[in-house]
This record gives structure tokens, sequence and C-alpha cells, in this order.
């Protein structure tokens, strides 16, 4: 594909030194450029273009700041031993970007473009696709609501860009089986909420369980349904499963969690292999039950910033699970290998799921 008409390109004068790519943490250094594009009410969404990466200035009476009108996205480019630079499912980005604004009274964005834009920018800064093993370049989309109104309501004006940046494993402590808290006061959704959106403000209702849990020395908390508190629903900002008596248990996206890209490709290679795999409702009783049984075999984490993230050890209450011995599961393991080996072009894609950046 040739560059868009569309999208002007300013480059930068100079570039930036890069860093090593055993150097790379999460989220701290940003590429060279960033994709910047506006909306209004009487020409939509317009002045696509990429420039470089620097500040966006905003009056303070821009609704965002105040109401939290705003919607992110994030998927990752992978470095293939074959030089290729392959993007993971970009196309459900784009789709859950728009879902995600349909919940918030946001204006959709043509998924064409979004991808587009996607692979533009990537092939401007290819250079900072770092390619160690475990390494890749981190993409996040978002959306501002910019109308200078401090009255409740949506927008009529916005700002969307994406910004890159190259990371390493995102714990910053390889794939160790981590240590879970189940947390019993606060909830991060609720029937009818925006548990299943990328939302900006849904996100920091969760810190304070998470510092309080890693107070207590664990990594992150395991969230239960804000009704009766009673259903596993997440993990720290991750889709979670359970594999139990040989079936692989993960909850139903019935509006309250995120529908993940991980946790939909995971139920597909699951499906695929011939594992037996259930969508439903699973409770804190029914995990401590099979604990008890000795049928809990093992758990973990899905989503696009650490891939699978086994679970050693949930902590209920007084009650302290260790799974299989605290080591990583052999369908964690699995899944971790073949997805990841997707994403950099070692593991043959036979689900179409890696599409590759064109110069
Ligand atoms: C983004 C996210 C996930 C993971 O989704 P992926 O598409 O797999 O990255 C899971 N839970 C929450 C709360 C999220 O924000």
């Amino acid at each position: 594909m040739s560059v868009d008409a569309n999208i002007d390109i300013c480059e930068v004068g100079e570039k930036k030194p890069r860093p090593a790519d055993d150097e790379l943490g999460f989220g701290t250094i940003f590429t060279d450029h960033m994709f910047v594009m506006e909306y209004d009410e009487d020409t939509g969404w317009h002045d696509h273009r990429i420039i470089p990466y620097g500040p966006l200035s905003f009056e303070p009476s821009s609704a965002f700041f105040h109401y939290g009108q705003t919607a992110f996205e994030g998927l990752k480019a992978y470095s293939a031993d074959d030089g290729r630079t392959l993007l993971f499912r970009p196309w459900e980005n784009a789709r859950r970007m728009n879902a995600t604004g349909e919940r918030l009274c946001i204006p959709p964005i043509d998924e064409e473009l979004f991808v587009r834009a996607i692979e533009e920018l990537v092939a401007l800064d290819r250079d900072w696709v770092p390619s160690a093993p475990g390494t890749s370049l981190y993409i996040r989309p978002f959306i501002l609501a910019t109308e200078r109104y401090l009255g409740l309501k949506p927008s009529s004006s916005y700002t969307f860009a994406i910004i890159m940046s190259p990371v390493g494993t995102y714990h910053g402590r390889g794939n160790d089986p981590t240590k879970i808290y189940v947390e019993t006061e606060h909830v991060r959704s609720i029937a009818g909420g925006v548990g299943a959106a990328k939302a900006g403000g849904n996100y920091a209702r969760c810190l304070k369980a998470e510092v309080r849990a890693a107070r207590k020395g664990f990594h992150q908390v395991l969230w239960l349904d804000g009704q009766e508190k009673k259903y596993v629903e997440e993990v720290g900002t991750m889709n979670v499963f359970f594999r139990i008596d040989d079936v692989v248990v993960t909850p139903p996206l019935q509006g309250t969690i995120m529908p993940g890209v991980t946790r939909d490709s995971v139920l597909t290679l699951l499906e695929d292999w011939g594992v037996k795999a259930q969508e439903r409702r699973l409770s804190l009783t029914e995990i401590a039950d099979a604990h008890r049984a000795g049928s809990l075999q093992e758990a973990f984490g899905t989503g696009t910033a650490a891939v699978i993230t086994p679970i050693g050890q949930l902590q209920w209450d007084d009650l302290t699970m260790e799974i299989n011995d605290g080591r990583t599961g052999d369908i964690t393991g699995r899944v971790h290998e073949t997805i990841t080996g997707i994403q950099s072009g070692k593991v043959v894609d036979r689900f179409g799921w890696t599409t590759e950046v064109p110069d």
C-alpha cells in the first residue's frame, strides 16, 4: 500500500536516540511521530496527519479534562525474524474503539482509516519496532472530547491521536506466575455500566484496590461482579481463565467485562485444539471447592500488554490457594507460545490474525 493521499506527513528534523531492546520498560518512551485528526460537527473527522511526537494543547475548559469523555485502544506491532513488521488483529481494535465510542456518545471513526493510520505511522517509525524476544511496539490510539464547555453533554468536537512506545515485557519480571488478591470491597464494573468499554474514566476507579493489594505483596487484583461480589470478572486489566477438571472456563461477555482480542484468540485456539472451553459465570466458591478437591489445575490472565500472565496464587480473604504449585500450567504455556509465536511470525498463522505493515 502506498502512502494514503489523505494523510499528510510532516517528518521530524532530527530523530531521537532509540533505547536498546534490553532496556525497554512499558510505555515510558515514545517514537518520533504521532497521528492526529480532529472532529467537528460541520466537517466530521478531518485534517488526518502524521506529525512529530509532542505536546497537544487544549483549553482548560475542554470537556475531557472534567467529565472523562475519552476512549482508548491498545495493540502492538511485532518484528518478525524474516524482517516483516506484523500487526495482530488491528481490525478488532478498530471495531472495539467504535463500540466504546458508541457507549460514550463519541462519533465513529472510519475503521479503514483507523487501520491505515496505524500502518502509515508504524511504517514511518519502523526502526522503532524492537526485535528481541518479548519486545514489541505498543500502539495507543485515543480520543478526547475537546468542546470548551462546562455543561454536561456530548462534546461537539474531538481529537483522535495515535502514539507508539517500544516495550519490553509488561510487568518487567518476565512471565513468572503472579500472586493475585481477590478484591471483595471495590468493583470495576456493574451491569449497565462501562465495563466493556475502553473508557478512560473507568480505570481510575481501579487504582485504590490495586495499590492496597500491592502493599500486601500482590501483583494484581481479581475483580468480582458488581452485584453479588460472588462471580469472577477480570484480573487487573486482563480477562481471566481457569482450568478446572480439564475444562477451561472464562466469564461470558455480558457487558461488564472487556471483549478482549487476546481472550477471543485463546478461545479460538482452545477450540482448534479440541480443549473443552466454556464461557460461563464462575464463582469464587466453585474455584475454592475445586482447589480443595485438587481439580483447580491452572489459571491465567490475557491482554495485549502482557499477552498471557500465569496466576500462581489466589488470596481470597483468609484462604490462600496455590495453583499448580505456583508454576506455569500446560495450557497456559501452550497458548502463550502459540500466540506470541503467531505474533512474531514464528508459528504459521492459520487464522489470518496478522497483517503485514506495508512499506
Ligand atoms: C484492554 C483490556 C483487556 C484486554 O483486551 P485485549 O484486547 O486482549 O488487549 C482486558 N480487560 C480490560 C479491562 C481491558 O481494558
